[in-house]
């Protein structure tokens, strides 16, 4: 039989089956994605409220994402980046840390700004050097620890670990206690030096649409929960079956180890988040960049303004603004009590902002221990049915990405 009539089941229509599905329609194989919610994207996707872009939790684009960017057409997302640096909240007030290889005008002020010594910015250069000239394959074999360790071993000081690295990189890692496997942080710091960290103008909703795009409406059923993996087919929760020639389980972690529980897959443990979006009449920050909590007292790990970056997240004449808070802690007061929070970064302008919606994303990453990540093939295969995600290599917009690529090329394999 020709891979042209073959049929691939897909269960889950977020960034990794998509990228599977996109792969396997281009190698004439036929994809069938049965998504149990609504739409497509999964943990990235954009909602329309009142002429603002609510994104679900504050996530960026890193444009050298080296697969993602070659799956993807970069141009017709019409990416908007942030500037390279931060703006760090200190009880002294607003700090400017920029990455003084893009800025190099801003080396004095980020050079004596009191976020971290002399002597850690240097040695933020020479880890831009070294990891700038690492593989991504490197990196994946590079020894692990947790990024704490690493950093520490690095000889950074308290200082700028406590004040720089933990709410830039709790951010990314939705955990400020920097226990992240080293290798997902060398990822990151090697693709945030390469590249830059953007939005797609219409919202980050606009990148699983583009792949979704490439698809017959047909290859994709929504509303269409999957309960049951069967040999060569899936039940959903209507009671409908399907038989194919494979089946790859795109799920989340905790998901795709009920669904298939004799291919070891590990529920993940999560890390949580919370993103609140207010509408402003002018922006805080008035640029296009990330401002952190550096204090470590407060609820509040980050804020930007998407609308600075692209008009397009806002109706004319308003800002919309968006927070975000780590972990489960969730007080029945939150929106009060952010606000207060922000009233001490940026004044009494804060007491117009209006509440817009508040995300609260208990599954929105899988927790990367030391030794978890970029290991394997990329996906895990048990009797025809293929598991692949994000939890698969790194739990990323690229790590679902690839992982939903290596998926489509075994199975293509397989089937020559
Ligand atoms: C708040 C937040 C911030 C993030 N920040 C970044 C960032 O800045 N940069 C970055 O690169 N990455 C970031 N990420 C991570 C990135 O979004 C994810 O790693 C990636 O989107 C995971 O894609 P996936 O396809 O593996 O899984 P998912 O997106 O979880 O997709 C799984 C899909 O399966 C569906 N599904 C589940 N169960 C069933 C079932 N039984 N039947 C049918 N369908 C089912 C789900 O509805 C979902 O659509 C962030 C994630 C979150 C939530």
């Amino acid at each position: 039989m020709s891979a042209a009539e073959k049929l691939v089941l897909i269960v889950g229509g977020g960034l990794a089956g998509l990228a599977c599905a996109v792969r396997l329609h281009a190698a004439g194989v036929r994809p069938l994605i049965f998504e149990g919610s609504d739409g497509v994207g999964g943990r990235v996707r954009t909602d329309p409220l009142d002429g603002f872009l609510l994104d679900r939790g504050f996530q960026v684009f890193l444009d050298a994402y080296p697969e993602a960017c070659e799956l993807l057409d970069k141009k017709s997302l019409d990416l908007r980046a942030f500037r390279p640096g931060a703006l760090i909240h200190q009880t002294s007030g607003m700090e400017r840390v920029m990455d003084v290889f893009r800025e190099p005008r801003h080396l004095l002020e980020s050079a004596l700004s009191p976020v971290g010594s002399f002597a850690d910015k240097l040695r933020v250069a020479g880890l831009r050097l070294r990891l700038m000239g690492r593989t991504t394959q490197e990196i994946a074999v590079h020894e692990d620890m947790t990024t704490e360790s690493y950093l520490q071993r690095a000889g950074f000081s308290a200082a700028m670990i406590d004040g720089f690295f933990r709410s830039f990189y709790g951010g990314i890692f939705l955990e400020r206690e920097l226990q992240t496997s080293s290798r997902m942080f060398e990822f990151t710091f090697k693709m945030f030096s390469q590249g830059r960290a953007t939005l797609p103008a219409k919202g980050m909703g606009e990148i699983p649409r583009q792949l979704a795009s490439r698809l017959s409406p047909a290859a994709i059923r929504l509303g269409a929960p999957v309960t049951q993996i069967q040999p060569g087919g899936i039940v959903l929760q209507s009671g409908e079956k399907f038989q194919g020639d494979a089946v790859v389980v795109a799920t989340d972690a905790t998901t795709a180890a009920e669904l298939v529980p004799a291919a070891g897959a590990v529920g993940a443990v999560w890390r949580s988040v919370k993103c609140l979006y207010f509408a402003a009449n002018r922006s805080p920050l008035g640029e296009a960049i990330i401002a952190l909590d550096g204090t470590g007292a407060g609820l509040v790990n980050n804020v930007c303004v998407p609308s600075d970056l692209a008009p397009e997240y806002a109706p004319r004449g308003q800002a919309l603004v968006s927070v975000s808070v780590l972990g489960s802690v969730d007080p029945d007061d939150l929106e009060a009590r952010v606000l207060a929070e922000l009233e001490g970064w940026f004044g009494r302008q804060v007491r117009e902002w209006r509440h817009l919606r508040t995300y609260r994303i208990e599954r929105a990453l899988p927790r990367q221990s030391p030794g978890t990540g970029f290991t394997g093939p990329g996906f895990r295969e048990q009797a025809g049915v293929y598991l692949c995600g994000d939890h698969n290599w790194s739990a990323s917009i690229e790590g679902a990405i690839h992982s939903g690529l290596r998926t489509a090329d075994a199975i293509v394999r397989f089937f020559k």
